[in-house]
Parts: structure tokens; sequence; C-alpha cells
């Protein structure tokens, strides 16, 4: 078996047999992967715990001086990590090279927060003192998606593990090597057995399983809404917090007065990147009608562009069966509600892998499911309006609120548009910029808390109050 499991410093396969994973290029079997059953969730759980009060109380630089070896580590191995992840998700070797580096940083970045982690004082009489003292909560559930399988575990385990807490990472079983490896590189750099774990197995038995163990006292998932609401009632429950980063409809909204191909250009590129595999995907594009037309004709002519094999304006694998066959089912809506500006069709194509062409509608208004419901593929729809007020509306007219893009020259405009757009983001004249420093997530049913930045460590930490008398 090519990877294994972390619990408690060792290296383990899992005691539920295997599962392969499949190369969404061709479809092949890329390799077997153990699976965890629920003793192992337990086992992973209990080491988690065990390790808590050491890492808690062990010192800040100390603290520091793994994660900075952390990030080396992963800077020394970027390639094999590319090697393994690209193949598993489908995307260019380079591009996860890429991603590799961000993360090192952005343990880098969460080293910072290790030492300033600082309470209140709030009184300081001559009777008594009264302190606040940021406290971590204990064992954390991290719990990241195929899509951003390395992004999102260090998103989550640098600051879980920063605020003092230790970690179970359930990595995303259709692209599980990334987190395994991240996992396996933090024991190499000399953290303490437990603190840092990881396995891998099906989400309705390894997910659920480390859902409702009792001493798991955070979640820290991102996927889907409808797993997340599921993830979200066993946690009531208990009365768990949760941290949701979830699904995205996002709007770009033109105004008659944008840089018109600026805003097509953005408009493309961020709906079709790793072909809208992505939460943030600006799948819908509202278009003040005066210039309908003209953005329509920018946008067809951009997205002809795409093909198999382009470097420049690639068309990539379909992730597996269930994006395929969502994508077909949102396309085959699309083509009875609105109008087919470009694409359409499944790519067929020798040597196996789900092929989609970049796929863009117009719809009259937005009452068509294509327009609603996140579709995790590459499907845009355009929507024409007639004044500031009905673009945003219809930006709002969705359960989602992750990202929202505006284009227009009047500063004004800009400014009211954005206080009323419902979005944990917005770009104004810019489009699919991220910062680590930055935080990310959204309300409705994005979902709940932050990640990213300052705010990423508010979750992992909780509040105690003392008072000391004399
Ligand atoms: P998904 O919800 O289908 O699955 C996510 C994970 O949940 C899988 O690993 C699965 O094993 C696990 N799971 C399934 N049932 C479970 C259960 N009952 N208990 C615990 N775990 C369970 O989502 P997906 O299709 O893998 O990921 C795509 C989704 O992720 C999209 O909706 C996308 O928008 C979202 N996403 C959001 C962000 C963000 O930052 N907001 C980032 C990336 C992806």
């Amino acid at each position: 078996m090519k990877q294994h499991f972390i619990i408690d410093g060792k290296k383990t396969q899992g005691s539920k047999g295997s599962f392969d994973v499949i190369s969404p290029r061709d479809q092949s079997i890329l390799h077997a992967m153990p699976n965890a059953s629920e003793a192992d969730v337990l086992d992973a759980v209990e080491a988690a715990q065990r390790a808590f009060p050491l890492w808690r109380n062990k010192g800040g630089v100390e603290k520091q001086k793994l994660f900075l070896a952390w990030a080396d580590l992963i800077d020394a191995n970027r390639d094999m990590i590319a090697a393994e992840v690209s193949a598993e998700m489908g995307v260019l070797k380079d591009d996860v090279a890429g991603t590799a580096a961000y993360i090192a940083d952005m343990i880098r970045y969460y080293a910072g927060f290790i030492v300033t982690n600082y309470g209140d004082v709030l009184s300081f009489e001559d009777d008594h003192m009264n302190v606040v003292v940021n406290e971590p909560l204990g064992v954390i559930a991290a719990m990241p998606p195929w899509n951003s399988p390395i992004e999102s575990t260090i998103q989550k385990c640098a600051p879980a593990l920063a605020a003092g807490n230790t970690v179970v990472l359930r990595v995303p079983e259709e692209a599980p090597s990334g987190g395994l490896i991240l996992a396996q590189l933090a024991v190499e750099a000399g953290f303490p057995a437990g603190v840092l774990n990881a396995l891998a197995g099906m989400g309705p038995e390894s997910g659920e399983a480390l859902v409702g163990h009792p001493k798991v006292r955070l979640v820290s998932f991102t996927g889907s809404a409808p797993t997340g609401r599921i993830i979200a009632r066993t946690c009531a429950e208990q009365m768990k917090p949760v941290v949701m980063e979830l699904g995205g409809k996002s709007p770009v909204i033109i105004f008659d007065d944008a840089r018109i191909a600026d805003a097509i250009e953005s408009s493309v590129s961020s709906a079709f990147c790793f072909q809208g595999q992505i939460c943030c995907a600006t799948t819908r594009v509202l278009v003040h009608e005066s210039i309908l037309d003209e953005v329509v004709k920018g946008i067809a002519e951009r997205v002809e562009r795409y093909a198999l094999d382009n470097e420049e304006f690639p068309i990539g694998p379909l992730f597996n069966d269930k994006v395929f066959h969502t994508v077909e089912k949102f396309v085959a809506q699309g083509k009875k509600d609105g109008t087919l500006v470009a694409g359409g069709g499944v790519i067929e194509r020798d040597g196996g892998g789900r092929y989609h062409q970049p796929t863009v509608f117009l719809f009259k208004d937005d009452s068509s499911v294509v327009c609603k419901e996140e579709i995790f593929g590459p499907v845009l729809a355009i929507i024409p309006f007639s004044s500031d007020e009905e673009a945003i509306t219809i930006a709002n007219n969705v359960d989602y609120g992750l990202a929202a893009t505006v284009y227009s020259e009047n500063r004004q405009r800009i400014f009211k548009t954005i206080r009323q757009l419902e979005s944990g983001t917005v770009w104004a004249n810019c489009n699919f910029k991220f910062n680590m420093h930055m935080p990310w997530g959204g309300p409705k049913s994005t979902g709940i808390g932050r990640e990213f930045g300052k705010y990423a460590m508010k979750p992992y930490l909780q509040e105690k109050n003392i008072w000391i008398g004399n």
C-alpha cells in the first residue's frame, strides 16, 4: 500500500480493507488507499485526546519551531506532493507545486499566532484581579474537500494547532494522499505523537464516527451544503461548534458603465477555472440590458477558445461520475429553460475520463434552477437586469453568499452595491483575488465562520474568565 494513516505518531494501515483512488484524467485506478473503520477513528481521537495536555502546555517558541520545520519539509517535498496530488485531482503538477509553496507559507503565517493568543486584563483593583485567557478547545475534527485537499487541510489544521488544539484530519476519500503526506511530514518535523492524526475513509462511516465522537470539540468541514447540514445536525445534539465552508453561486454584476472587456475576461476565466469545480466560481453573470448583446457575444467568443490540450485555455477532466452527471443534468435543464450561447456538449476523447465543453446559457430571468443551484461544473448563466436594484436583488436571490464581483466605473454605485450584497467577499473591478490574511466564508448556506487570517483563529479558542482575590 502506497499511503498510510498517521495515528499517535505512527504509520498504520486502517482496519477496514482498502478502496481504490481513481484518476480523473482517464478513470484508471491510481492506487489503493487504506479504509478507516469506526475503531480507527476512535483510536485517532483517543490519541489526539492524550496528546492535548502536552501540546497545549508546550512553549510557544517550541511550537513555532515545529511549525517552521514542517513548512520547510513541505517546501523540500513540493515535487513529491505535486506528483501525488495532481494525479488524484486531474490538475497540472505545476499548479499543485504552487499550492504546496503557498501552504508552507500559510504554516509560517500561523506560527506567528502561536505566541500572540493574548487575553485581556479586565480590572486590577485592591482586592482582586480579573483576567480573560484564550484557551484551546481540545480535539478538532478537520475535514477538507477533494477540490482543495492540501490547501484546505492547512487552512484548518494550522490555526487549530496554533491555538493549542490537537487534530484528527479526515482526508477526502477521492483525493486522499495530500493530507496524509502533510500529516506524515508533521511527524517528521517533530510534532509530538497524537498532535496531528490523519486517516481516510468513507464519509458516512468514518466521517460520521468522527463528527459524532463526544471527545471531538469542534468540526471544521468544507464540502457541500447538504452534507454540511447533516454534520451540523449531529453537532447540534452535542452543542458542538462547527466551522462550515460550503457552496457558492457567485455572481458577477456588469453595469452599463463597466470596462466590458475586463469584465468578460474575468467572468469567463473564473467561471471555468478547474472546470468550474471551485466553490467561488463565478457561475452567474448579471448584465445590464443595454450591453447584453455585446457581453453575450464577447463571452461566447472567449469561451470558444477553450480546448483540450490548449495550454492557455485548457479543458481538463471533470473530477468524477458524480460531477459529470450533475453537469449533464443541469445542461439538459438549461437547454429547456434558456438559450445556449456556447458549448453544451460532452467531449468524446480516446483514453477515458469525463470531459465537458465549457457551457454558457442566456436566460430571460433567474427563475431557472440553473441560475439558483450550485452545479460545481463548467456551466455559466447570463441573466439580464434593467436597474441597479434589480441587479442586487438577483445577486442575492440564491441560497449562497460566498463571493460576488461588481464591474462599474462609478464609485458611488460600487460602494452602494457592495454594501447590499449578501456575500462574504466582494471584488470590485477585479476578480478571484485571494490572500491568506483575508477572511474566507460567507452567509446563508455558504456556511458558518471564516477561514484564513486572524479570523480563522477565533473558533479554535475559547475565553476563560478568571477572578483572582487576595
Ligand atoms: P460533499 O459534501 O459531497 O462531500 C464532502 C466530504 O464529506 C466527503 O469527503 C465525504 O466523504 C464527506 N461526507 C459525506 N457524508 C458525510 C457524513 N454523513 N458525515 C461526515 N462526512 C461526510 O462535497 P464535495 O462534492 O466533495 O465537495 C464539493 C463541495 O465543497 C461544493 O459544494 C463546494 O462549493 C464546497 N467547497 C467549498 C469551499 C469553501 O471554501 N466554501 C471550498 C471548497 C469546496
